[in-house]
Formats: structure tokens, sequence, C-alpha cells
């Protein structure tokens, strides 16, 4: 191999390469994060000519997280929604499973936890979020309670647990935190599922449902919330705007949180818990987050190159991409992040990203809205103009169920779209 690493697909060696131990590694273009920004940027790295590709990723199973919603509510299963890393990696691509610890961007050298350290000429981020314990302190020990759950968390099978056992005239509580966190409209996914759950098992109404919502407005796009808040009202769900999750007592199946009137207790028998997020600290401690204060790379965001560091990449969750981040938005975001990476090597103009992300949102079990917006708000269909956007519909639910998940596994990650 011209890179000195082993390939994933003919025999992934976990274990460090004992000559390589201390020493640099050279990778052309050397990825920090496994998911599915990074995994795409290499497919379509390679795609594009570029041969020595190299993906930094500790994890051995790799989850298509949107799918991680309808686990939840018991229209999938958790096996359905993993594969391994290692066959999700695109062919001809090097998986190093290790961690970044640090990056430094004087010698273009990225050190791992295994100490091994690697030399790049460009470097692309695709880090995701981490769970914000210092803003919520106890997130861990109280996804440990039978009464908490999280699609966001690696609870998605216990969330559908939960729905189910709801005792009739029971009470349900979901949270949508501060920006940032992973593709805000999809936090309420759960509630509108497991509520349609609740109605055709005759419990709703009599379950008491609250939406915590720490912001404003629950979306970018008004028009989207507006129709949101339409179809929660319609479910008789209470839902206080302003307010976050001040206090977790798992211990008593409570929560406090904290508005403009104060701080109230909120008793649950099912508690759907989406905490704040934030960048992970080691690229807040590579100096790469500039002044960003969730710790994200911060990059331009309409081009995602770094602001300061020109041979450093950034896309998806943890970087600032200056609207709501999303796996929709992830193929516009990396088709033009891997153009402007080859453009800039060859001293080209680079193209411009205009924000679209996406909120897919099922109303209920069946029908969903696709949720297209840009980095003004304003809707961004991409369905004929004759087509209401707002409308929930089944066609748009059965395609975000069973064809999007294929064209992730076989087209998105390889690079194909
Ligand atoms: C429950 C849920 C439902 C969702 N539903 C939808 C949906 O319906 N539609 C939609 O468009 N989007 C949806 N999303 C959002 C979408 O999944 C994300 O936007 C997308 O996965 C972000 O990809 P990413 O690669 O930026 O981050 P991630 O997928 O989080 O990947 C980051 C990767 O970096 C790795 N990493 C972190 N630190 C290191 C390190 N030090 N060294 C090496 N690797 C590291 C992590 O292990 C991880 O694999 C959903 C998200 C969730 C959580």
């Amino acid at each position: 191999m011209a890179n000195g690493l082993t390939p994933a697909r003919t025999g992934y060696r976990p274990r460090v390469n004992p000559h390589t131990y201390g020493k640099y590694v050279f990778v052309d273009v050397l990825i920090i994060g496994g998911g599915n920004a990074g995994l795409s940027a290499a497919g379509r790295l390679l795609r594009r000519g570029v041969t020595g590709v190299a993906v930094i990723e500790p994890h051995r199973v790799h989850t298509y997280r949107p799918q991680l919603s309808y686990v939840g509510a018991g229209q999938s299963s958790m096996n359905s929604a993993e594969r391994t890393q290692r066959s999700v990696t695109p062919r001809g691509c090097t998986w190093i499973a290790d961690s970044a610890v640090s990056v430094d961007t004087a010698t273009r050298t990225v050190r791992c936890a295994s100490g091994v350290s690697f030399r790049y000429r460009d470097l692309v981020l695709g880090p995701g979020l981490v769970p914000d314990t210092k803003a919520l302190p106890g997130i861990f020990e109280a996804l440990e309670s039978p009464t908490v759950a999280s699609n966001y968390l690696d609870r998605a099978e216990q969330t559908w647990k939960l729905v189910q056992s709801m005792p009739i005239r029971g009470r349900a509580v979901f949270t949508v935190p501060r920006a940032p966190v992973s593709c805000t409209g999809t936090t309420i996914k759960p509630l509108f599922l497991a509520a349609d759950h609740w109605r055709r098992t005759r419990r709703l109404p009599g379950v008491d449902i609250t939406l915590v919502i720490d912001r404003a407005a629950l979306l970018p796009s008004a028009d989207l919330t507006t129709e949101l808040l339409r179809h929660l009202d319609d479910l008789g769900v209470q839902v206080l705007h302003r307010t976050r999750v001040s206090k977790l007592n798992p211990d008593e199946s409570t929560i406090t949180v904290t508005g403009d009137e104060g701080c109230t207790t909120l008793p649950y028998d099912m508690l759907h818990l989406v905490p704040r997020f934030r960048g992970p600290r080691w690229v807040h401690d590579s100096g790469l987050t500039g002044d960003d204060p969730h710790g994200l790379v911060d990059i331009d965001p309409h081009t995602f190159r770094h602001r300061t560091h020109p041979n450093v990449w950034a896309a998806g969750d943890g970087a600032t991409v200056d609207t709501d981040p999303s796996g929709g938005a992830l193929r516009k975001q990396i088709s033009i992040l891997v153009d402007n990476l080859l453009a800039a090597r060859r001293n080209e103009a680079v193209s411009r990203y205009d924000g679209y992300t996406v909120a897919p949102i099922a109303t209920d079990a069946r029908r969903l809205i696709v949720g297209e917006f840009d980095r003004s708000g304003s809707l961004a269909s991409s369905l004929p103009s004759l087509i209401d956007p707002l409308k929930p519909r089944r066609t748009a639910w059965a395609f975000d169920r069973y064809v999007l998940p294929r064209i992730y596994w076989n087209l998105l990650l390889n690079g194909h779209l």
C-alpha cells in the first residue's frame, strides 16, 4: 500500500502496525470520523481519483441514525439500522480503527489514542457531536433509569418499550434542546410516533404529553414550525417554549425545567431525553473551534474550509455549517466540500453552499412531512411546485422508512450520490 496502511476490505487489523508506532504515516486525505460525513467524503474522494484516503473511526459498528426513529416506534429493528464499520468503509479507503486525540495544524499531523501519528496533505473532519454533560449533569445516570429513553443516546429500543408500556392517563415528557443538535426536526419524531401508537391503542386522549423546547421557535423555518405546532395542538400536547431542562431527577421520575416563569417540576412515566450537545473536546483543544461557543469546527459555512487552517475541511453535525445539521443536508455538503478541496489544490474557484437541510417529521405512523429548507429558513422543496411541501404524505413516509436506508447503504456512503 502506498500509504503503508491496511485497506479495510482486504484484511482489517485493528491493532497498530509496530513498524509505524511513534512515526508519522503519510496520508493524502485523512478523515477523522467514519460517520455519515466522513464515509461519504471518503467515497466521493475515491470516485474523484484521490487514492490515499484513510478514515479514523474507533467504532466497529456503523448506525444509520435516521432509522433509530423507527426503532423507537416499533417499525424497525436495531439490527437493520446497523452494519459493521468494515463493511461500510468504501472500497479503496483505509480504515484506521483508532481515536484521534489531537491535531497539530502546524506540522499537519494527527495523533491517535494508540500513539500512532499521521501526516496529511488535507484533513477532513466529521467528528459529530457529544452530549454536553456540563450543561446538564447526570445524563448517563438518568439513562440507566427504567423510565428514561432516548433515540439520540443509543436507547431507541427503550423508547419503544416505554411507548408500549405507557399507562392509561400516564405522563410523557419529550425534550428539544437548543442548537446544536443533530436534525432538530427528528427530535419530535418520537413524540408523533408515540402519540399515534397511544391513539391506536385508545390511550390518547388520556396520556398527558409535554414537549419542552429550549428555543424560541422549534425550527428555523417559520412555515414548518407553524404547521408542526398545529399538529401538536391537535394531539393536545402542552408545549413549553424557551424552557430548558435544568435538572434530572431519575430516582423520582421527574425533571426540573426552567423557563420565563421560573422553575417547574414535571413528573413522567416516560421521558424521551434529547440533551444539549457540543463538539468533542479534542477539537477545541487542537485549536480548531475559533470562537465557536459550542466547540464546533470553525469552518466557512459556504465553502467548508477552515477559517484559519486552509488544509482543514469539515462538514456535518460537528462543524459550523450555519444551518440545522442533518443527514439530508450532508449529501449537498459533502459534494461541495470535495469539489472545493480538489479545486483548492488546483487553485480554482470554490463553490458555495446555501444551507439546504431537511427536517423529516412523521406526523403519524404512516405519514411524513419532508421539511426541506435553506439557511434563511425559506422552504426549499425538491418536490414539483404543485405539491404542498407542508402536507404529511404516505409516499414521503414510505420513502423515508424504506427507500432512504437503501440509498444510504448502497449509494451515499460510497460517494455515488
Ligand atoms: C436519532 C436520530 C435521528 C435522525 N434522523 C434523521 C433523519 O430522519 N433525516 C436526516 O436527514 N437526518 C437525521 N439525523 C441526523 C443525521 O443522522 C446526522 O446529521 C448525521 O449522522 C451526521 O453525520 P456526521 O458524520 O456529521 O456525525 P456522526 O454520524 O455523529 O459521526 C461522527 C463520527 O465521528 C466519530 N468520532 C468522534 N470522535 C472521534 C475521534 N476522536 N476519532 C475518530 N472518530 C471520531 C464518531 O465515532 C462517529 O462515528 C438523525 C440523527 C439522530 C441522532
